[in-house]
């Protein structure tokens, strides 16, 4: 998308931090909506790991780097450095066992990490990663960077807070406010007002290619979109944010009104477990692998710090690819035994295996779930909104599970280990001033629609459609034997694909084979009271499904709204003209497999004349087809006489195949 002018860097800025337990990250909001801040290698999170010289106790590495390495350096590599801030030694009782480096009282019952003979506060570990960041944040804004809005569990107490306020600044910040983790990821989502949206967060982008197409019956299934007006939203709001990460859970059930005053928020409840994340699922597997490598090698084998590092990294790569496939290939080169021979150890783990494993974890946030309704004095069905948070909830069964207990969708549109810095960031905009002018969205701004063949867009719900909207459309395949449909959403006026905005795309998968334009595929749009746009097809044959959420009216403002429904006035004739030279494209391109199929079988029969004349009539079409400046009408026309000397045609074949039939 063309902008008109380039802003340049913003003075004081308020960027947004969500200083995590595992990963920290930076986001900064402008009018054009929040967005991560990368790192120099496009990295977008930065683990909460700092290793430590031993001797000195310098920084010797941030991040992943100290990450990767940290069961090689058990004792100088800090991690979790979050659990500690704030606390006395008293508290931290349970979580001594779990850290691998020396944690001992300091002054005032506070606790230090011990790194070598030297003494080092949490908050100054927090420092660390937070200068790291604001590092990040100065060389993509391209300006001094000194305040910042920084989350903090919805259950830290005073002192905790007043730890994070301190480890700024020792970083250089100021911390201009505290924000809870859930509130910042409603923020992210726009539900903190009750009675118009915010336009904020960042869908999910990825590369798209085409492949669903031709309508079935475009009369028959028009897009039937049916909106209803929403200004009876109820002044408030209650959700639910479900926060899996690392190494802690949360759930917090919050409440979200808009006064005169502006926005208050109310922390009804929250449950959770400070000792239950993605780390345990990490732990899991990698008992799993040194069983077996036991049972294969030996007893007495062992695992050297490397090796066990190794394990680790392995096995959270694992769980990380179960989100997305239903089976990982597991392989450890353990070198050679006394005897020489190779030790090598393979597996297969599906997710069934795996999720089968992490069942009972699973569980255990379903009933800490529970718990909060409980506290809060809320059944399920007040909970409007569930927001995921945290990486861990990219795991499906996770997803599964909590949908089921709210019977809702969980709102998974923008990346669960990303919201709550994008929240904060949104909190930093508002703080500073400038998000005063974001588009409110009471309808959706710009059309929304998918691609069909040949790079037209089919659009389902229009520009301006009162929220919440929703449309209904049958779709079919164009290629024989397709098993796979991707589904590309697209915004914008215009007709064609480039010249509208990608928001995502999602595969529809596993589709039985049949003939092209015999998939029956209906494609739902529903874009909800809060802006947040579902997209579902199903296979109606096979029922299979697939879906996506996206936040679709990213960081638009009214300026560029306007502009883009002006171009489109202004290439609508020339638009038009493209698309329908698309559709006269694809349907061209189907007839003539169909008439070429018949003339293989038939031809032979066929009088000499009749014949030439149908392949004439074919290339004539050919030829309109594979001209770029073809004119729609005479394309139209060279069709319609192609189809009608076809008639002939066709029936012989009939005739011809049920001839056939009876004689076998
Ligand atoms: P925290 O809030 O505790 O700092 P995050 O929200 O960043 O942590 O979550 C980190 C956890 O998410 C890690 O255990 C990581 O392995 C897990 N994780 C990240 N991506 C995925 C994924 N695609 N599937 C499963 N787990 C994931
Ligand atoms: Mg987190």
């Amino acid at each position: 998308m063309k902008q008109t002018g380039q802003p340049g860097p913003p003075t004081d800025p308020i960027i947004g931090i969500d200083l995590g337990t595992t990963n920290s990250l930076v986001a900064y909001c402008d009018e054009r909506g929040p967005r991560i801040l990368e790192g120099p290698d496009g990295q977008r999170l930065l683990p909460s790991v700092v290793r430590y010289n031993e001797a000195i106790a310098s920084v010797e590495a941030v991040g992943q780097e100290a990450s990767t390495h940290a069961v090689e350096h058990p004792q100088n590599t800090v991690s979790s450095s979050k659990r500690l801030m704030g606390r006395s030694i008293g508290d931290l009782k349970d979580d001594l066992d779990y850290l691998p480096f020396a944690v001992v009282e300091g002054d005032h019952n506070t606790a230090r990490i011990k790194i070598g003979k030297h003494l080092l506060s949490p908050q100054e570990v927090a420092a660390v990663i937070l200068s790291e960041l604001r590092g990040w944040a100065e060389a993509t804004l391209g300006t001094k960077v000194r305040k910042a809005v920084v989350t903090v569990p919805a259950y830290f107490d005073d002192a905790q807070r007043q730890a994070t306020r301190d480890a700024g600044r020792i970083a250089g910040l100021q911390v201009v406010r505290i924000v809870n983790e859930p509130t910042a990821a409603a923020l992210a989502y726009g539900l903190d007002s009750g009675t118009a949206n915010r336009v904020s967060g960042v869908g999910k982008k990825e590369d798209g290619s085409l492949s669903l197409s031709t309508k079935l019956n475009p009369q028959a299934c028009a897009s039937e979109s049916q909106s209803q007006a929403t200004n009876h939203q109820p002044p408030s709001q209650t959700l639910a944010v479900f926060d899996l990460g690392g190494g802690t859970f949360d759930v917090s059930v919050l409440r979200m009104m808009q006064t005169e005053q502006g926005r208050i928020d109310q922390v009804l409840s929250t449950a959770g477990d400070t000792h239950l994340g993605g780390d345990d699922a990490d732990r899991m597997i990698v008992e799993l692998i040194q069983k077996e490598v036991r049972a294969q090698f030996g007893e007495q084998i062992e695992f050297p710090a490397s090796t066990r590092q190794a394990f680790r990294n392995l096995a959270e790569a694992t769980k990380i690819r179960l989100s997305n496939e239903t089976s990982a290939q597991i392989e450890v080169d353990l070198g050679t035994d006394g005897d020489g021979n190779a030790r090598v150890y393979q597996r297969t783990l599906t997710r069934d295996e795996f999720e089968e494993m992490i069942g009972l974890l699973v569980d255990k946030t379903i009933r800490c779930c529970e718990d909060a309704l409980r506290n809060a004095k809320c059944k399920t069905e007040d909970i409007g909104r569930v927001v995921m948070v945290g990486g861990s909830t990219r795991i499906p069964l996770v997803c599964r599970r909590v949908g089921e207990l709210f019977y809702t969708e969980p709102y998974t549109a923008l990346n669960p280990d990303e919201v709550v810095a994008l929240g904060a960031a949104v909190q930093g905009s508002i703080l500073a001033g400038i998000n005063r002018d974001m588009l409110l969205l009471d309808v959706t701004p710009l059309s929304l629609g998918i691609e069909t063949m040949g790079g037209a867009v089919s659009k389902l719900i229009m520009a301006n459609s009162t929220i919440p909207a929703q449309a209904t459309e049958m779709f079919s395949t164009y290629v024989d034997g397709q098993t796979n449909i991707k589904v590309h959403v697209l915004q914008g006026e215009r007709e064609l694909v480039g010249d509208c905005r990608s928001l995502g795309e999602f595969e529809l998968k596993g589709i039985p084979p049949m003939p092209a334009g015999l998939p029956k595929v209906e494609v739902t749009f529903l874009v909800d009271a809060n802006g947040v746009l579902s997209v579902q097809a199903v296979e109606k044959r096979s029922e299979k499904r697939a879906s996506i959420q996206i936040v679709p009216n990213h960081g638009l403002t009214r300026e560029e709204v306007d502009r883009m429904e002006a171009e489109s006035y202004e290439h609508a004739a020339q638009d038009m003209t493209a698309h329908r030279l698309i559709d006269l494209r694809n349907q061209a391109r189907l007839d003539i497999r169909a008439i070429e199929k018949q003339l293989a079988k038939v031809g032979d029969e066929m009088d000499a004349d009749y014949r030439a004349q149908v392949e004439n009539n074919v290339a004539q079409v050919k030829i309109m087809a594979d001209d770029p400046g073809a004119d729609p009408d005479r394309f139209h026309e060279a069709l319609d006489k192609m189809d009608q000397s076809t008639v002939r045609l066709a029936e012989l074949a009939i005739t011809i195949t049920l001839r056939e039939e009876q004689g076998a």
